[in-house]
């Protein structure tokens, strides 16, 4: 067995589906956004807390696999500069944002401040994309730097404008 012993859910989550985000209704929020998506607590009392850190408006638009791509490289690598205790940042299947996870009891307060010192970087990147080498990677040549850019400064200007919370 799994060494968690309890998971908090959000109140969007206390139903039908296994997969937390699934439960989530996705009509009823506004991107970009950070949302809490998950608490686990391990057996010790460790805490690991996983973010929807959402960029696309929810069936209105998505990021192109390169831009998607891109954007994993950068966040993935300077988040950890960032923050410590990052244990993930990866793609939703959706392409309308990522998840990451970090051990801690963090707020989405706490991670949107810290988001957005990285991506306020990324809107503005100017040198090559971390590990994007044939060697690195696993699809070197699907990656695009101006689309990521592009979506990051998106992500920057809506927090900017209306705040992190999901629901506007
Ligand atoms: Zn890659």
């Amino acid at each position: 067995m799994a060494e968690e012993v309890a998971t908090e859910k959000t109140e969007e989550t206390k139903k039908k589906y296994n997969v937390d985000s699934f439960n989530l209704d996705h009509t009823k929020v506004t991107a970009p956004f950070v949302r809490l998506a998950a608490k686990k607590v391990g057996r010790k009392g460790d805490v690991v807390t996983k973010f929807d850190i959402r960029f696309c408006q929810p069936n209105k638009e998505c990021m192109t696999t390169g831009a998607i791509h891109t954007l994993e490289h950068l966040v993935a690598e300077y988040i950890r500069d960032e923050l410590k205790g990052v244990i993930d940042f990866s793609p939703m299947g959706c392409r309308t944002g990522f998840y990451f996870t970090i051990w801690g009891d963090h707020d989405e307060a706490y991670i949107a401040e810290h988001m957005m010192n990285v991506l306020k970087k990324v809107a503005v990147w100017d040198k090559p994309i971390p590990a994007a080498t044939e060697k690195e990677c696993g699809n070197y040549r699907d990656h695009d730097l101006e689309g990521a850019k592009k979506w990051a400064a998106k992500w920057v200007e809506g927090i900017e404008k209306t705040g992190y919370n999901c629901y506007k």
